[in-house]
């Protein structure tokens, strides 16, 4: 109706009363002024009217019989099309109610009789100018919601200063908020946020305020019936004269169908199409990342270069079909032996993931980052041999696969990621050549080194059955008097084809295969055995030292076994010692704080072993309950040499004894170094000085002398 106005000349006015004389004075006094003018006399007349020739403005007398003034004018403005029109209310005089009544119903403006025609025809001129002002506004509104809509755009404004938030209906609802927008609140409008990006949006709007720049934060809200929305906020800080924040104008808009493309398209970019694995190009990206994380960490990390055996072959009997299931199937396999082993490979857990990609075809990658040494590399490809050895059914087939694993190691293999790659791709081919269904790493020399050490895992196995340990004892003298006050017990492998091997070689894989509880349980039992021999036999008892190692003390059942070991040897608590690492300090803390204490309880000393070697942290010396702290030989050695050790040893001694710790240097081999320690206060030592660790018959003529 209005939008007509502006092309239909002259404008067209309706008149509803049911007066004759009044219609015909109010049609001639609006005919001066250009108005055509209809008349209705009664309300359905008018509504007929007002449907049909949608004019400019209406005139309704308030007094009419059947449906009064104020019912047609309500009825006309809740016609769809009757939101704008422009309508003036005609009262009686002495009628107070009636303006209010004019409003309720919806009327613009209202007008007293008796009714002037001059006036009434400037009247008529006045609410013409207000309707299209009024329909200028409202069709530019509408257009500006419409293209806020489609842009899916939403205004919000906090006035700082008053503490005071309002927000457009599109942003209410793009947030699920109540309708009621007079009740939101600044909270309001961030409370859908979802919890993890809470902190980080209020942050980010408010440091755009300390910072007085523009800010867009892109996050996620959820929505109340759950559904999650990826909101994009934009905004500015409106400031005073005085330069403080008093508005934040901003704009939110709903970006989720846009993330959805971006990811869909990053999707393409770098994964698989048949297996969702990463891609080479972002299998390349990671690779170049891990690469300078390894050098900067100075850690060892592996490549795995699969390749299936025989693909074609499957691929050309079953049907291209039958062989993309099969590479699903694999890449699944591959998914779940690198997950398993991976834990337990690795020494740190805050090292990044193992990241499995298919390269092409039948050829697959894995990087396995962080790794301790080679060995952990080729426990995943034992792994990966065995499980992918599996009958599969494929469409009614029961397929198994091998595969051929080329191994390359940073940075004995290369230190570029070509080199790398190019390393285990031809390592693959040397085990494709060596019969396939196997692996091989880059360097010959690893292959050996590998399998010496599956050798030594499957005799160390039988090791303990056939009785091939053996415990040393290595004396620790009290400095001031050189008086034996105790021993190390320390543990000899004696292999029967070998000889004796160190416990440096074999202590690392006992740990890996899990062996290594019951040769702490044995060393305990042993130790203690001995001590209540030498007792016996007139000596002692002294304190003995034994080390324990290996990840999660508290499930090795360490407490029993101590416990039955004093018992059965009739031993008292305070002659056994346990020396343990920094590195099992820091794995399980709690729980290691927890058997440690248990451990005090019992009466047992605890030594924090080689002290200046992991990361010495002073943190340990408060949290963990330690009686003693054994320098490493490694300063200990070079402390007459190199003064900063010298000063490195002092500081640990004064801090030690702060603490009410007692000191023992380990590895003391010249008269100088025992000098330099006795005058810094160390209180113990052990080392080759005094005596090298020897056989228990060799232990018994030590104490037989009593000081060394
Ligand atoms: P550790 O506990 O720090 O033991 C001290 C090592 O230093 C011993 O080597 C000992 O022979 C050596 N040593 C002693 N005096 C000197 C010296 O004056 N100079 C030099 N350069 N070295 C000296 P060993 O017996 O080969 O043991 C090596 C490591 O193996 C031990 O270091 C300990 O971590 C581990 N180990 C030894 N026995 C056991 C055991 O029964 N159980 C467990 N879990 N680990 C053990
Ligand atoms: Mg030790
Ligand atoms: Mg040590």
């Amino acid at each position: 109706m209005i939008q007509h106005s502006s092309s239909r000349k002259p404008p067209l006015a309706l008149i509803v009363n049911a007066d004759l004389p009044s219609r015909l004075s109010m049609t001639a006094a609006l005919a001066k002024v250009d108005f055509k003018v209809n008349e209705a006399v009664n309300g359905e007349e008018a509504i007929i009217l007002f449907q049909s020739d949608n004019p400019d403005i209406i005139l309704i007398d308030a007094h009419i019989p059947e449906m009064d003034g104020f019912e047609i004018c309500a009825a006309i403005r809740a016609l769809p099309s009757g939101k704008y029109v422009q309508i003036l209310m005609i009262t009686e005089t002495d009628d107070t109610n009636a303006v209010e009544r004019a409003f309720k119903a919806g009327a613009n403006d209202f007008i007293a009789k008796p009714l002037n025609g001059v006036m009434l025809g400037y009247r008529g001129l006045y609410l013409l100018r207000a309707a299209q002002t009024f329909y200028t506004l409202n069709s530019r509104e509408r257009r500006l919601v419409k293209t806020q809509k489609r842009a899916q755009l939403a205004y919000w404004e906090f006035d700082l200063t008053n503490n005071i938030f309002h927000c457009s209906p599109e942003a209410s609802s793009l947030l699920g908020l109540t309708d009621n927008r007079q009740l939101l609140s600044y909270e309001d409008f961030l409370a859908p946020v979802i919890n993890q990006e809470y902190m980080r949006v209020k942050e980010e709007i408010n440091a755009a305020i300390q910072e007085k720049t523009l800010f867009g934060i892109s996050y996620q809200i959820s929505l109340p019936d759950k559904t999650l929305r990826h909101i994009l906020n934009r905004g500015e800080i409106l400031f005073d004269e005085t330069g403080n924040a008093e508005i934040i104008v901003g704009s939110i808009q709903d970006v989720t169908d846009l993330k959805y493309t971006e990811e869909e398209i990053r999707q393409r970019a770098f994964y698989d199409g048949l297996t969702g694995l990463a891609n080479r190009m972002l299998f390349m990206d990671r690779l170049d990342h891990e690469l300078s994380l390894a050098k900067r960490k100075k850690q060892h990390f592996a490549l795995l270069f699969l390749d299936l055996d025989q693909f074609k072959r499957i691929n050309d009997t079953f049907g291209h079909h039958v062989g993309d299931l099969l590479l699903k199937n694999v890449s699944e396999i591959l998914q779940r032996c690198i997950r398993h082993t991976d834990m337990a490979s690795r020494p740190v857990s805050n090292s990044s993931d193992a990241l499995l990609a298919r390269l092409g075809g039948d050829e697959f990658i894995i990087l396995l980052p962080d790794i301790n040494e080679p060995d952990n590399a080729a426990i995943v490809a034992r792994r990966i041999l065995h499980e992918i050895t599996a009958p599969q059914p494929l469409e009614g087939h029961e397929i198994s696969a091998t595969t051929s694993i080329g191994i390359s190691v940073f940075p004995v293999d290369g230190e570029k990621a070509e080199v790398l790659l190019k390393h285990a791709d031809s390592a693959m081919y040397h085990a494709k050549g060596t019969g396939r269904n196997n692996y091989q790493f880059f360097k010959e020399s690893l292959n050996v080194e590998i399998l010496e050490r599956i050798d030594l895992e499957q005799n160390l196995k039988r090791a303990l059955e056939r009785d091939e340990f053996l415990l040393y004892y290595q004396p620790q003298i009290q400095l001031s008097t050189r008086k034996i006050i105790g021993a190390e017990a320390l543990i000899r492998w004696v292999h029967p084809l070998k000889g004796t091997i160190s416990p440096n070689t074999f202590i690392p894989i006992a740990k890996e295969s899990g062996l290594i509880s019951d040769i702490n349980n044995w060393v305990i039992q042993t130790a203690c055995r001995h001590n209540n021999k030498w007792t016996q036999g007139g000596f002692g008892p002294i304190k003995i030292s034994v080390n324990l190692s290996g990840h999660q003390l508290a499930n090795q059942n360490i407490i029993q076994i101590i416990r039955d070991a004093l018992q059965e040897n009739d031993l008292e608590a305070k002659y056994l010692e346990v020396e343990v690492t920094e590195s099992m300090l820091t794995q399980d803390n709690e729980a290691t704080v927890w058997i440690l204490q248990q451990m005090k309880d019992l009466g047992i000393t605890i030594a924090l072993d080689d002290f200046g070697t992991g990361c010495s942290s002073l943190s340990d010396l408060t949290t963990f309950p330690l009686d003693s702290i054994k320098i490493d030989h490694s300063f200990v050695t070079k402390c007459a040499k190199i003064k900063s050790n010298l000063l490195v040893i002092k500081a640990i001694i004064a801090m030690g004894h702060c603490m009410g710790i007692k000191i023992v240097a380990e590895g003391i081999e010249t008269k100088e170094q025992l000098n330099l320690l006795k005058e810094f206060g160390a209180d113990e030592g052990q080392g080759y000085y005094f005596s090298p660790p020897v056989s228990q018959d060799d232990f018994v003529k030590l104490l037989t002398k009593g000081s060394l």
